[in-house]
């Protein structure tokens, strides 16, 4: 089953990386192979599986949606992923992002706030074969205490403001990107390391409201 699943469709995965990623400049081969093996298609309802591999964000439900994929490999690739880091995300949503971390050999921690999502998701990467995946349905704005320090954080709600309490969970050299803002949003990406924070503005997004908090 999980073999079938990972093998369908990848003629069109590498047509998107080749498109949408090395021709928009991310770079990152490991980023780019994690693109490539990840069935996408498995994340969308069934509905809309003959455009998983579209330049476009979809919907998944609950009024949510699962991001471009290009948004996606530029995410990952920014957090600089490596094998055994301990990655916090918030919004697990169709767990594709999720897919792509474990992928990278991450152990993620992941967060959702609507249970039906949750469990979808948890479906989803159980059947794909994702197994070092910790899940927790709730609000995710205040991280996940209990579990930090994290390596990483890929937010994948927006909130107005950079949360604070997330930047307290990152272990020192930890990196973070958050979508921010109400109206006008920006993807930012945050490095900690030797007691700053290094800030930097990626480009604009358009992401669903971080809801909580
Ligand atoms: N990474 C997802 C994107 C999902 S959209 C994917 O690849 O499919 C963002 C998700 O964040 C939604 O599912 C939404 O319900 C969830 N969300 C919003 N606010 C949240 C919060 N405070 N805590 C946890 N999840 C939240």
């Amino acid at each position: 089953m999980t073999i079938v699943l990972r093998n369908e469709r990848r003629r069109e995965r590498e047509r998107m990386v080749r498109d949408q990623m090395r021709a928009r400049g991310v770079r990152d081969e490991r980023v780019l192979l994690a693109m490539t093996e990840v069935p996408r298609h498995c994340f969308v309802p069934a509905s809309l599986q003959s455009s998983a591999y579209a330049d476009d964000p979809l919907p998944i439900g609950e009024g949510q949606t699962i991001s471009q994929p290009y948004i996606v490999a530029a995410m990952t690739e920014a957090l600089r992923i490596r094998t055994g880091d301990r990655v916090l995300e918030i919004g697990t949503g169709s767990g594709y992002q999720t897919a792509v971390l474990a992928e990278l050999g991450a152990s993620v921690h992941t967060v959702e706030i609507l249970p039906v999502l949750a469990e979808k998701a948890r479906v989803t990467l159980g059947l794909l074969g994702y197994a070092a995946i910790r899940f927790r349905t709730g609000d995710g704005s205040e991280g996940w205490p209990s579990e930090a320090p994290f390596n990483a954080i890929c937010v994948t709600a927006a909130p107005d403001r950079i949360p604070e309490v997330l930047l307290e969970q990152l272990a020192e050299g930890g990196r973070m990107i958050v979508p921010v803002g109400l109206t006008r949003q920006d993807l930012v990406f945050l490095e900690k390391g030797e007691g700053t924070i290094r800030r930097e503005t990626l480009m604009p997004v358009r992401f669903v409201r971080m809801t909580g908090g």
